[in-house]
């Protein structure tokens, strides 16, 4: 028989692993509940023409990488490969645009894309996202991005960087399509083979290729900067201007593009210069075409996605190690004690500590040890004299320290403990 195995561009994220996750989780809660976020949360199927509408059947993610399937009653279904086409579709079908202003929506969950496995790159994701409907106005696109920068300042990250860009609108695009097709068409046997594919489907996609040669030409090429309206123009120079006063640093980088039409004025992304190859941890822009796209009414938004996986992996080159820590290890021996053990590890957890007992049954030095081990502040005893007396033996394992207590005392005492508890875990 086969080895049964997590599937190729998946894994397993063990509890060593998950304090990690649930620091950025928390962290994003609070900073998003803060800004008047809510978070939703939509299937994680959906029918697929809401991504072909939604993404576009000419990109990467639906032309290559859905993971779709048909399923018992012959519908075409695909897991969502990122989060803003289900959120929008929610946002039509749902009426949330019927309480009028804007809407604030976060959302997080596993992503679904078949790409070739590597470091910050896997079939089954994570993102955490945002999206701001309901405005066009320049300040809800630097708020966006002030959120994205405030979450991974606060996680500790450094060396990061704001890449920002216009790809102004539909008719700014048309100017510029041309003007760029002109540039490129005497490179074009120079071009990676899918570049020269999108010189006359999607040329602004090949300012965003991965190949050496191609991204030369594009350094050269012109910018859409350059070929932006009065209206996007000051749209983005308002964009810029708050971000300055706002205190966030960004680079332009004209070749930060999306080639769909429903996308709009600014686009950006932050990258992490720790990350090799797969820099960017947000990623995000305006999508003003994309409410009508799917079927609503003309509506403006902002959005960003962060990856998780890649932000993990960021946090565990900082020096910070997260660890889940234990107040109490207790040990009990004896039929009397055990259950008055099992008790008292349930009065414990209710007024607020946490408690790890000791279930084994084994001797008090083999317990010691794991006590030890297990990362507890203190090791709390109940042996037979203990059970007979309503006492508990507390020791702190860092110094050594022993009390005794009597249970009633110590579960009375526990707000004042608290205190001790946490001066005691600082790890040294
Ligand atoms: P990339 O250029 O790395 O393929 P993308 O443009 O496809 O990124 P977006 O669709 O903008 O990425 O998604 C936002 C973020 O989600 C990315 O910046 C990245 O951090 C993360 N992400 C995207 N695809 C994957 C993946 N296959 N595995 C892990 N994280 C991913
Ligand atoms: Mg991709």
């Amino acid at each position: 028989m086969s080895k049964l195995q997590a599937m190729r561009g998946t894994r397993d994220i063990l509890p060593d692993e998950v304090v990690y996750w649930q620091t950025i989780e928390a962290t994003a809660r609070e900073i998003l509940t803060r800004a008047a976020y809510r978070e939703i949360r939509t299937p994680i199927f959906e029918q697929t023409e809401l991504f072909e509408r939604g993404i576009g059947e000419a990109t990467d993610v639906v032309g290559k990488e859905m993971y779709t399937f048909v399923d018992r009653g012959d519908r075409s279904t695909t897991l969502r490969p990122e989060g803003t086409a289900g959120v929008v579709r929610a946002y039509i079908e749902q009426n949330l645009f019927a309480t009028g202003g804007v809407q604030r929506l976060w959302y997080a969950g596993p992503m679904f894309r078949y790409e070739r496995p590597q470091a910050g790159r896997q079939r089954q994701f994570h993102q955490i996202g945002l999206e701001l409907l309901g405005t066009d106005d320049p300040r809800a696109d630097v708020e966006a991005i002030a959120i994205a920068t405030d979450l991974l300042k606060t996680l500790g990250l450094k060396n990061l960087h704001l890449a920002l860009n216009s790809v102004g609108r539909g008719e700014d695009r048309e100017r510029y399509r041309q003007a760029l097709v002109e540039y490129l068409m005497p490179y074009k046997g120079d071009l990676d083979e899918d570049s020269r594919d999108r010189l006359t489907r999607n040329p602004m996609r090949i300012l965003d290729s991965k190949d050496k040669r191609t991204q030369e030409i594009a350094q050269n090429a012109p910018s859409i900067l350059d070929y932006l309206g009065d209206e996007s123009k000051r749209h983005f120079d308002r964009v810029c201007d708050l971000l300055s006063q706002l205190g966030i640093a960004y680079e332009l980088n004209p070749c930060l593009v999306r080639g769909l039409d429903y996308y709009t004025h600014t686009a950006f992304e932050i990258q992490s210069d720790d990350l090799g190859a797969q820099a960017t941890v947000c990623g995000g822009g305006r999508y003003d075409g994309l409410v009508e796209q799917l079927g609503g009414k003309p509506t403006s938004a902002i959005g960003w996605a962060v990856g998780l996986e890649r932000l993990i992996l960021l946090l565990q080159k900082l020096d910070r190690k997260l660890t889940s820590s234990i107040d109490f290890y207790l040990i009990s021996r004896g039929d009397r004690a055990e259950s008055q053990a099992l008790l008292l590890s349930q009065q414990l957890r209710q007024a607020g500590l946490t408690v790890e007992l000791d279930l084994s049954g084994s001797a008090f030095g083999k317990q010691f040890k794991r006590a030890d081990r297990s990362g507890a502040v203190a090791c709390l005893v109940l042996g037979d004299a203990e059970a007979e007396n309503g006492t508990v033996n507390l020791k702190w394992l860092k110094t050594g320290e022993q009390e005794t207590w009597q249970q009633s005392e110590l579960l009375a005492q526990v707000e004042t403990l608290k205190p001790k508890i946490e001066s005691a875990s600082v790890k040294s």
